[in-house]
């Protein structure tokens, strides 16, 4: 039997930040994930700085092996509609590819790893948790995504009632002549909107890599959309005409509209598995990431007595940062709620200032910053 002080399931974001800023406070923490790394993960990779920041990335070194898209504007719209360019005068984001980023921080964050196993087993012992009839730990840290086992084990109805955002994203490396042909330019990322504003598609380019994707409300005839989607794109010429249709689908919760359980006696759940994403624009890395580190906080103030009294300060932090949950609509999520109409869609001041600067950005939100 091996022994850890935490043992976190799922090596994303949520549960590498997690595992960092534990490693850093001296707990011997074990990440178990199914997947083997490098893995990839279904996203359109674009991260925000304050991401960067809350995790003191280095961006030189980062991007001297890894792809590091800087972004300074956006190409926004309506699909079929009228197309804005709102340009800032320095780097706003990034565009990463998740099976570079991921393994970079699971990496750097020094826990003790278990890829290639998934979570099967989880029993109550004296004290604590015994996993997989191998490892024994006081603290369960569920950072498993949207269909995180430990989030099921804590009572969540996955897929059954939770009102999800469903979403289907291709990326793919360009050969020399699609990069010749596709007019969507790596520092400007284009965002266009549904009709009926229960979603939107998005086109990144990364270097060599192009990422296509759409996500909507609930999962009806979303490949009815991403193929409006894709035709609209390739009308326009964005993008180029033999690009592969491949594309995968997956879903996640957003903050407020679906509400899991976030914390049990010896367990908690971090990220996609806690339902975190931001509501207007369905971001899910930086929750993920300040969700990690404030449930290692929390940890450590709780000085080994996991009981669902001493996790009760990461829920508290949960709110604080992103907000009480009021209630939450059952099987129709308000996807882009604050959007009045797609007339402001062509506005200058609202793309910039509250889509683009607000919902996307979160710009009046100061990075989440550690001791
Ligand atoms: C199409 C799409 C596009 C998106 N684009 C963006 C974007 O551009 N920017 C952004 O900020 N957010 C985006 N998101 C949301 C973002 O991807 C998620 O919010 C984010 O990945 C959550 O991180 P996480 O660490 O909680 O979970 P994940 O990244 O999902 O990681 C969970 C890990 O748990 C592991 N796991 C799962 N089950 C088990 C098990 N049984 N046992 C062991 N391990 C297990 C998985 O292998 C995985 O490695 C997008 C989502 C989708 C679906």
């Amino acid at each position: 039997m091996e022994n850890c002080d935490v043992l976190i399931i799922g090596g994303g974001p949520a549960g590498s930040s997690c595992a960092w800023r534990l490693r850093e406070q001296g707990l011997d923490v074990m990440v178990m994930d199914k997947s083997e790394f490098p893995r990839d993960k279904i996203c359109a990779g674009w991260v925000t700085p304050a991401v960067l920041d809350a995790l003191r990335f280095d961006t030189e070194s980062y991007a001297q092996h890894h792809v590091l898209q800087a972004i300074t504007a956006f190409r926004t719209g309506l699909i079929n509609g009228r197309e804005l360019q709102t340009r800032y005068p320095s780097t706003v984001s990034y565009g990463i590819r998740r099976c570079e980023l991921d393994d970079y921080l699971l990496k750097r964050s020094g826990a003790r790893l278990r890829l290639g196993e998934a979570l099967n087993s989880l029993k109550r012992s004296s004290n604590g948790w015994i996993v997989n009839d191998a490892i024994s730990t006081p603290l369960v840290i569920g950072a498993g995504g949207h269909f995180c086992p430990v989030a099921r084990f804590m009572g969540a109805e996955l897929g059954a009632s939770e009102p999800i955002i469903a979403a289907k994203e291709i990326e793919f490396e360009m050969s020399p002549a699609q990069q010749g042909i596709c007019q969507v330019q790596g520092d400007t990322p284009e965002l266009y909107f549904c009709q009926d504003l229960k979603g939107y598609g998005w086109c990144f380019r990364k270097g060599r890599y192009l990422n296509i994707g759409l996500g909507r409300e609930g999962n009806a005839h979303l490949s009815e959309h991403l193929k409006t989607f894709c035709d609209f794109l390739k009308q326009r010429g964005r993008i180029p005409q033999d690009t592969p249709e491949n594309f995968h689908g997956h879903a996640y919760l957003l903050y407020g509209h679906a509400v899991r359980k976030q914390i049990d006696d010896g367990m908690l759940l971090i990220g996609d598995a806690a339902g975190l994403a931001y509501p207007q624009s369905g971001e899910g890395i930086r929750p993920a990431v300040e969700s990690g580190l404030m449930a290692a906080d929390t940890t450590m103030q709780a000085e080994g007595d996991y009981s669902l009294e001493q996790l009760l300060p990461y829920t508290r932090q949960l709110v604080s940062r992103f907000g009480p949950v009021v209630a939450p609509s059952r099987g129709k999520p308000d996807f882009l709620r604050n959007i009045l109409s797609g007339v402001l869609l062509n506005n200058k001041v609202f793309t910039r200032h509250i889509l683009l600067d607000r919902w996307f950005l979160h710009k009046h939100q100061a990075s989440l910053q550690v001791a």
